[in-house]
């Protein structure tokens, strides 16, 4: 860090005027000792927003070591590379989770700067703090509407396939790859003759039926597998540790459970069916391989008269 030149503040600014700054901001201010040796840092200043903030008042805290703040959700890794950085005399700049008194928790923008005395040697740390909880329940609240699907409220294209080629990887890596299949299978469900249900009740008739069926196959599933809505009226499901042969009457179940009940809808009742195409992962397999599969055994229950599986074994 460059040392503070008393010319460029010319006429002298005056020290408490700084000290009536760091007493009005509304960013939190945390000045330590720099002893990085245990037991560590203690704390000798925190401004009024600090107590705002964490419920401490500043007899509380001075005297302490800013450990205080944390607990077990405080990332270790990100506590690690502070530490290294203030070791090596560097400036700090993270996002941490800490605890107010009261035990709630606070997401933190922090800023640690050394503080040098006019020979260069590091005197103090001064911590900057901002409170982002807001920024941040908005930020994972975005995230997970991003892997929504809007209507429905199951896994969209994009979240599915990204678990489903996290999966993949795995089977792949596997060195014991059993082969022909034992290990994964993936169905491919499209409703039949569907723009007719629109065409005779109109398009929210259509989403309540979709919604319906997105409900009806949710309640059916078994803990592991994943279903996603593919986009229109199409679905997949992502079947993990199960033989072709097993998929095949998992997904036959799923189909009565869809076409042997109307669906309730603000026009009466509705019934639908749907064609489902089956197949099993193999060791060869990337995700457009078994999509194909999975796509072509879809389109072969349509040519045969809809409503039905078709399994299609791997090549
Ligand atoms: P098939 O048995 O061959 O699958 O016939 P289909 O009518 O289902 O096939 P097609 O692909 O021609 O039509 C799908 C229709 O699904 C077209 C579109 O009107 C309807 N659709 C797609 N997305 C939505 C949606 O979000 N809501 C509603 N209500 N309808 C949708
Ligand atoms: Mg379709
Ligand atoms: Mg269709």
């Amino acid at each position: 860090m460059k040392k503070t030149e008393p010319s460029r503040l010319a006429p002298a600014f005056p020290t408490s005027l700084f000290a009536q700054l760091a007493e009005a901001t509304n960013d939190v201010i945390i000045v330590t000792t720099p002893d990085m040796e245990l037991p560590g840092p203690r704390i000798v200043y925190v401004n009024p927003a600090f107590t705002r903030l964490t419920g401490y008042t500043a007899d509380e805290a001075i005297g302490r070591s800013p450990r205080m703040l944390q607990r077990s959700g405080t990332d270790r890794v990100t506590l690690d590379a502070i530490k290294r950085r203030l070791v090596a005399g560097l400036e700090v700049h993270e996002k941490l989770l800490n605890y107010a008194k009261g035990g709630e928790r606070y997401w933190l923008d922090l800023r640690i700067v050394p503080l040098r005395d006019e020979v260069g040697k590091i005197t103090h740390f001064a911590a900057i703090e901002r409170d982002i909880t807001m920024d941040k329940r908005r930020l994972d609240e975005l995230e997970m509407v991003a892997d929504r699907d809007g209507l429905t409220g199951i896994p969209n294209r994009r979240a599915l396939l990204r678990v489903i080629e996290s999966e993949i990887a795995v089977l792949r890596s596997r060195s014991t790859a059993r082969p022909y299949g034992r290990d994964a299978c993936l169905a491919f469900f499209d409703v039949d003759h569907f723009k007719s249900v629109n065409d005779a009740h109109g398009h929210g008739v259509g989403d309540a039926v979709l919604l319906g069926i997105a409900d009806r196959l949710t309640e059916n599933l078994r803990r592991s597998d994943a279903l996603g809505r593919m986009g229109g009226e199409e679905f997949a499901l992502w079947m993990p540790g199960v033989t072709l042969r097993d998929a095949q009457e998992l997904v036959d179940r799923l189909r009565r459970i869809v076409s042997e009940q109307p669906f309730e809808t603000p026009s009466g009742p509705v019934k639908v069916s749907v064609s489902i195409g089956v197949t099993a992962f193999q060791p060869i397999d990337n995700l457009v391989h078994l999509m194909n599969r999975a796509d072509t055994a879809m389109y072969s229950a349509k040519k045969a008269g809809r409503n039905r599986v078709v399994a299609l074994e791997g090549t």
